[in-house]
């Protein structure tokens, strides 16, 4: 059975032992000073006024794990030990369930006046040397020392009954989530609501998780009062009327300052609007896209935050420790914009995820005419090894392999596709912005049109069965489909520069590019490529080399679709793709056409070629 760890850090001078031997008294878990257990060596060191180095440090801190390790399984600790930066306190964690981090702060002045009070075998002067290497931890216990001991140990204790962090909605996505942050030494409160159909979800999430520093309730209220002010509160539930009830039932249990963040797939006009109502209420809200799915949110989703920027300030350092990390290892979390632009963001990345699935889909539907699922699942992988990196694409080539007993599972699996509603939005909001998003909006309509299957089964019987069935060119297909895949990137971008300017939102897309190059569903080597190439332009078309490529791609494309004509297989994604690029690089397209036919029936007047003053005309036509 674990027991309580709990390490008071601080640099020295910051009255370590004392309070650690103050809670010991009062809370019964037995004290150990780390200074004891240095090695002669060290302790000779530093009474001859010479700093201690990392290498120094090493058997020290794991003399003081193992007797972690051994309190763990016996009546706890306190340990009082400086813990000065995160390597040390990695060490000092190996194996540790839980570990309660109370960090004591004081300014470098109090601190030395203190110590100069004191003997210690740590001179004054070396005290810069602790505040130089200090990496305060970001989710500790902070205790500012001013106050009397007495009051400190009461601090403690109150603290180590409250949470830092609070989790709603222990479904798929918060419990993954809950898990990720306990695993980042976050105290968390979590709440699920208990149901006559369902209960114990909470009970068994805290067993899941025994001895680690979680606390579950099923009332709000309790659940709202154990989180430290001001609070700060991840909502994970169905997006929706569920999300507006359950802002509205928190909202007499909150208090000005706390922040509520909602992780679901909410509107980004439905966010704006309870962010406008939660305001009136003194309450902060954060709009937050989270993709990644279940395995993203226990490892490190991708993280797209949204609303007032000091709220985020507010909750940076969870949402940012828990994210997933760029290839620099920066979080895959940064600021989007006010109002509803991070589910804005999220949104218009499930359309681009509609659009890559799809066109994998048609990959599937075109290679699987003349390759068995072994040979399509070797081909994809191989793509994916040498070129794409593309998680969508790794995952179709498992899934294509993939066996139920002897029959494969695509075999097995109904071709209806279900949707929750991004994809719809994301068009929708395109159509109404007036950018052309012909990629996504074709993936939504393919999961549409997939829905009808009793008709497209009844009318396909009147089809004749095409008789010679000749093999695609892997070569050209794979050109195509990543030539579809950058057309549906640049128009879902497109989409996003239009919502900033409508907005004012100020969108960075080559930040917005960075975090969703790890973490996400549409992470691929091309969104880290383009995460660098859009610092330094503003869109995709304005830079030479994806035009070049566009115009070196778009043989192989016009080839596929060829091919898919005189087979008869539905590739709605590529042909959008195609139609798309042949439309943007035409200088005269057929809409003359479009505005002689509008004036001629409504008299809605046209502009002349080669007109600069873009006056309107209208034309007597009869
Ligand atoms: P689940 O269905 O697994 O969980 C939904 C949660 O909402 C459960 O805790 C559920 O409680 C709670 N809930 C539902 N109805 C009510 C209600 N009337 N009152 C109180 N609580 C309720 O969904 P996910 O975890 O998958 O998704 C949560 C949110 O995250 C959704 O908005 C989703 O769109 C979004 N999301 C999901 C992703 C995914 O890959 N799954 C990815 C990114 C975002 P109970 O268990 O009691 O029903």
């Amino acid at each position: 059975m674990s027991r309580k760890i709990i390490v008071i850090m601080g640099v020295s001078g910051s009255g370590k032992s004392t309070v650690g031997n103050l809670l010991s008294e009062k809370i019964k878990v037995p004290f150990v000073d780390a200074d004891d257990f240095h090695p002669k060596a060290n302790i000779e060191k530093m009474s001859k006024g010479v700093p201690l180095d990392d290498e120094d440090r090493k058997p020290w801190l794991e003399a003081l794990n193992k007797k972690m390790n051994e309190a763990q399984d016996e009546n706890g600790i306190i340990l009082a030990c400086s813990a000065l930066k995160e390597s040390y306190r990695e060490i000092l964690s190996k194996r540790i369930t839980w570990i309660e981090w109370v960090y004591l702060e004081g300014s470098f002045e109090l601190i030395k006046s203190r110590m100069e009070k004191r003997k210690h075998f740590m001179k004054a002067d070396l005290l810069q040397s602790q505040f130089d290497c200090l990496e305060v931890p970001n989710h500790e216990t902070t205790i500012a020392i001013e106050e009397e001991p007495e009051v400190l140990v009461n601090t403690i204790i109150n603290k180590m009954k409250t949470s830092s962090f609070g989790i709603l909605g222990l479904g798929v996505m918060g419990k993954s989530l809950a898990t990720n942050m306990l695993n980042k030494g976050f105290s968390i409160s979590v709440y699920n609501r208990e149901t006559p159909e369902e209960k114990g979800i909470v009970d068994a999430f805290i067993d899941e998780n025994f001895g680690r520093r979680v606390l579950g309730f099923t009332e709000l209220k309790e659940f709202i009062d154990s989180i430290q002010k001001p609070r700060k509160i991840l909502m994970m539930v169905k997006a929706g009327k569920v999300t507006d009830t359950i802002i509205e039932s928190m909202v007499p249990f909150l208090e000005e300052g706390d922040v509520l963040i909602d992780g679901g797939n909410s509107h980004y006009l439905d966010t704006k609007r309870r962010s406008d109502y939660l305001e009136d209420n003194g309450i902060e809200f954060v709009g937050l896209g989270v993709s990644g799915g279940e395995e993203g949110a226990l490892k490190g989703p991708s993280l797209m935050p949204g609303g007032k920027k000091e709220s985020y300030t507010k909750v940076a350092k969870y949402l940012e420790a828990i994210s997933a990390k760029d290839e620099d290892n920066n979080p895959c979390c940064s600021y989007i914009g006010p109002d509803g632009a991070g589910h804005f963001v999220k949104m218009v990345h499930n359309g681009i995820e509609y659009g890559d699935m799809q066109l994998l889909a048609e990959v599937y539907a075109i290679l699987s005419e003349t390759m068995n699922n072994e040979e399509i699942a070797t081909l994809l992988s191989e793509w994916n090894t040498r070129k794409h990196g593309s998680y969508l694409l790794e995952i179709t080539s498992k899934i294509t392999k993939e066996k139920e007993g002897d029959t494969y599972m695509l075999d097995i699996i109904l071709d209806k596709a279900g949707n929750k509603g991004t994809g719809s939005w994301s068009s929708i909001a395109a159509l109404e912005m007036g950018v052309p998003t012909t990629v996504k909006n074709a993936a939504v309509h393919a999961r549409y049109t997939s829905s009808f299957k009793d008709e497209r089964v009844r009318l396909s019987k009147y089809k004749n069965q095409a008789e010679h069935k000749e093999v695609v060119n892997v070569e050209v297909l794979e050109q195509a489909y990543d030539f579809a895949r950058t057309v549906n990137l640049h128009q879902g971008f497109q989409l996003l520069k239009a919502a900033s300017d409508e907005f004012n939102w100020n969108l960075n897309l080559a930040e917005i590019c960075r975090v969703w190059s790890n973490g996400c569903i549409i992470k691929s080597k091309k969104i880290k490529e383009y995460s660098h190439l859009l610092k330094e332009v503003a869109s995709l078309f304005d830079d030479e080399g994806v035009i070049l490529n566009l115009y070196s791609q778009e043989a192989a494309a016009r080839e596929l679709i060829t091919y898919t004509l005189q087979h008869r297989i539905h590739i709605p994604c590529f042909y959008e793709a195609y139609n798309y690029w042949v439309a943007m690089t035409t200088a005269r397209s057929s809409a003359n056409v479009i505005q002689a036919q509008r004036d001629f029936f409504g008299a809605h007047r046209f502009q002349k070629v080669g007109d600069k003053e873009e006056k309107t005309f209208h034309y007597n036509w009869s």
